[in-house]
């Protein structure tokens, strides 16, 4: 069952097709900046697994110095998702179905925020899981 997902305003739409990965959690300093929260929470999976429905255009990326990037939608400033090699990284707060996997990781926990109080029983990893 595919699980569609968008952007706030609504205009960039897309859809994941199962099997899912567990959902994870990165509470890096990047992706507190990029979500503006505690974390960024993400789907991971084969890019031939996410297909694009509309707004593909509305669809912009900006690529600190670092290399690190982020892909938003430029009329509603929204993460999308992002692509690169054969890989897919689909925020998980986009997602307007049940995608029926819980948070399954917890990453760069050693740099999360101080107020940041993590819950449930994922594990947690001072940086990646890799
Ligand atoms: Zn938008
Ligand atoms: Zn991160």
């Amino acid at each position: 069952m595919t699980v569609s997902g968008s952007c706030f305003c609504g205009e960039v739409r897309f859809e994941v097709t199962p099997p899912f990965l567990d959902i994870s959690q990165c509470h890096c300093s990047y992706c507190r900046k990029l979500s503006g929260s505690a974390a960024s929470a993400f789907l991971l999976l084969p890019r031939r697994q996410l297909r694009w429905l509309s707004g593909q255009k509305q669809i912009r990326e900006f690529e600190r110095e670092s290399g690190r990037s982020s892909r938003f939608c430029m009329t509603c400033g929204s993460p999308v998702p992002g692509v690169e090699a054969d890989l897919a990284a689909v925020p998980a707060g986009a997602l307007d179905g049940d995608p029926g996997v819980p948070t399954g990781v917890h990453i760069f926990v050693a740099s999360k925020a101080s107020w940041d109080v993590i819950g449930g029983y994922a594990p947690q990893y001072d940086e990646s899981w890799i």
